[in-house]
């Protein structure tokens, strides 16, 4: 009774049917006991997937290129608060190093992430923008900096970046406010995500499995925020501890219940870009493998120099902090061929997106 009626309401969304809270709240609560449906449920993800966009893993080189932050997010390891970290910022230089590795290694998007850090004013950031704009034009620029104003974010796409991360982190109020003080909140994060939206970049959403105080109804409420903002791509990992900071001695999120995450988003936005993000591949060390398997499709491999790398410490535990931009290539080429799926170097727009 509990497969069938499981099963028509994932054939339903499939087809295109909007589920309510509860209805998704219910999905959520029974794939993550029953290993069965939930292998069911990724093969299902994995089969749309694979009808839009085939087999094929995007690659994206990531560049961590600071990690001075002036928040302090409860979760997160270079929040401000976090005396231990070691703060550093790339050189222009070294940005620019790290694409040119990036782009020998046969990448045509960089993506710019950082924690919110004020050295860099909009000016500083165009700087940089521009000349990878010139330097690379065949390539995509992502940005991950956080909160800005709408003018701000305007300056960047006009000068030529592409697509932006902002996870929304969640899409409950009262969540939201259990992860973040009270200078953060969720409007204006929505704000953000609705203005890159409206001027023209490939948007990136998302949130974390896991965290303190989060239940299946939050992230059911999660999935149906992603399904009114229709971002082009959703970042979802687990939570994982970070040492110094006030979720220290929390649990992690588990495996299953983030494969469950990856596998109704999928459902939900079935031309999103997905990826099998490193905090899945930290928690398993098949965790990527196992999101490709549930319906992701894009891999984030770091270029960040290994001297600052493992200073970027978000959470505790993080994989590749050690290995250099090659070694990571092809560990993630390997991974990627292990489950039956096939790199793909482009520079990986979105379904929808017209040049
Ligand atoms: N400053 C940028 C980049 C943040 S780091 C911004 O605000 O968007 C990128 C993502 O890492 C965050 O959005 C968060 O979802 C995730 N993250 C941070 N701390 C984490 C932790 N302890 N465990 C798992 N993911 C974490």
């Amino acid at each position: 009774m509990i497969n069938e009626s499981f099963k028509s309401h994932i054939l339903a969304l499939q087809a295109g049917a909007l589920l309510d809270a509860e209805t998704y709240t219910w999905l959520i609560d029974t794939a993550r006991v029953d290993s069965d449906l939930r292998d069911w449920l990724c093969d299902q993800a994995s089969a749309l997937r694979d009808q839009v966009y085939g087999r094929r893993v995007f690659f994206r080189g990531l560049i961590e290129f600071s990690n001075f932050c002036a928040n302090d997010c409860y979760y997160c390891g270079i929040r401000a608060g976090n005396t231990a970290v070691n703060r550093y910022r790339l050189s222009d230089g070294d940005i620019l190093a790290s694409c040119q590795t990036g782009y020998e290694l046969g990448y045509r998007t960089f993506v710019l992430q950082s924690g919110e850090d004020p050295f860099y004013t909009d000016d500083k950031m165009i700087e940089i923008i521009t000349a990878i704009r010139t330097t690379y034009p065949d390539c995509a620029i992502t940005l991950s900096l956080g909160e800005k104003d709408k003018a701000s974010y305007q300056r960047f796409f006009d000068a030529g970046a592409n697509r932006y991360l902002l996870r929304h982190e969640s899409a409950t109020p009262e969540h939201y406010a259990m992860l973040h003080p009270a200078e953060l909140d969720l409007i204006n994060r929505k704000r953000c995500l609705y203005d890159l939206k409206e001027i023209g970049f490939q948007t990136g959403a998302g949130f974390m499995v896991g965290p303190p105080g989060q239940t299946s109804t939050h992230l059911a409420n999660d999935l149906i925020f992603l399904r009114e903002l229709q971002p082009h791509m959703v970042g979802i990992g687990p939570f994982m501890p970070a040492s110094n900071t006030p979720f220290a001695h929390e649990k992690p999120g588990t495996v299953e219940d983030t494969l469950v995450m990856v596998a109704l988003t999928r459902l939900t936005l079935p031309q999103a870009l997905i990826p099998a993000t490193t905090a899945l591949g930290s928690l398993d060390h098949k965790g990527r493998e196992k999101g490709l398997k549930a319906g992701a499709n894009v891999v984030m491999p770091n270029l960040t120099p290994t001297t600052n790398r493992k200073d970027y410490s978000l959470y505790d535990g993080k994989i590749c902090t050690g290995d250099e931009a090659a070694e990571c290539r092809v560990c993630i080429e390997n991974r990627i061929r292990s489950v039956g799926f096939d790199i793909d170097l482009s520079r990986g727009d979105h379904a929808t997106y017209n040049p």
